[in-house]
């Protein structure tokens, strides 16, 4: 029970910030749990609470600029939000790694790798940083959850895995949760590219970049 309810959570707050894609000139900006304004790093509104999102997400979302510490204000026109396009749905049965998930499609228990990024390993006798809690965010994300599936050009790798792109139905929010941006914008996953399947490249690199700029997770020690 706990588990579902701690899942729901993420997913309400990652449905807040999860619209839109951001624009490669983007900043971090910061909100708080609670309030309406968006700041910068240094601002004393962030005593209690300090969460980090692309300046685009924060204006699509109705958050307006501090009047204490007068964050940079959106000089580009707002990127409209990616819905997936074609989906499967599935229910998750297991989570396996931050970047591999059971899923039973078809009627057959399949492995669905993740496509466009690659989290630490934790599989196989390896034990990377960050590793399990990557696999620990997308457990908290996906356990006991249906998704929708979205695939590219390839639909499987050579090891027979399901290449998919994640969406996750936020409870009470229409709009589905990008899954692998979201390990890439908390710092758990880097980019990892392998044409033709591509579709989502820069969308995912943007997600990166927000990471390194808040030097979230993988990227805390970067200079
Ligand atoms: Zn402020």
């Amino acid at each position: 029970m706990r588990r579902i309810i701690v899942a729901a959570a993420v997913l309400a707050f990652l449905a807040l910030t999860s619209a839109g894609s951001a624009l490669s000139s983007d900043v971090t900006v910061y909100i708080t749990r609670t309030g309406s304004c968006y700041h910068t790093a240094e601002c004393s509104c962030l005593r209690s609470s300090a969460m980090p999102l692309s300046l685009t997400d924060a204006v699509e979302r109705g958050y307006r600029p501090c009047k204490v510490c007068k964050p940079p204000a959106p000089d580009a026109p707002i990127g409209a939000a990616t819905a997936p396009a074609e989906t499967v749905e599935v229910p998750v049965v297991r989570v396996v790694d931050g970047d591999t998930i059971k899923v039973r499609y078809r009627g057959k228990l399949e492995s669905v790798r993740l496509v466009g990024i690659d989290t630490p390993e934790i599989t196989r006798g390896k034990n990377e940083p960050f590793g399990k809690p990557a696999g620990a965010f997308l457990e908290a994300l996906l356990a006991d959850r249906t998704v929708l599936l979205e695939f590219d050009v390839e639909r499987r790798d050579r090891y027979g895995r399901l290449l998919a792109y994640v969406w996750a139905q936020g409870d009470g929010d229409p709009a589905p949760v990008f899954v692998n941006a979201q390990l890439a914008r908390w710092g758990y996953a880097q980019l990892l590219t392998i044409p033709p399947n591509v579709k989502y490249v820069e969308r995912l690199r943007n997600a990166v970049g927000a990471a390194k700029a808040a030097r979230a997770n993988l990227w805390r020690d970067i200079q």
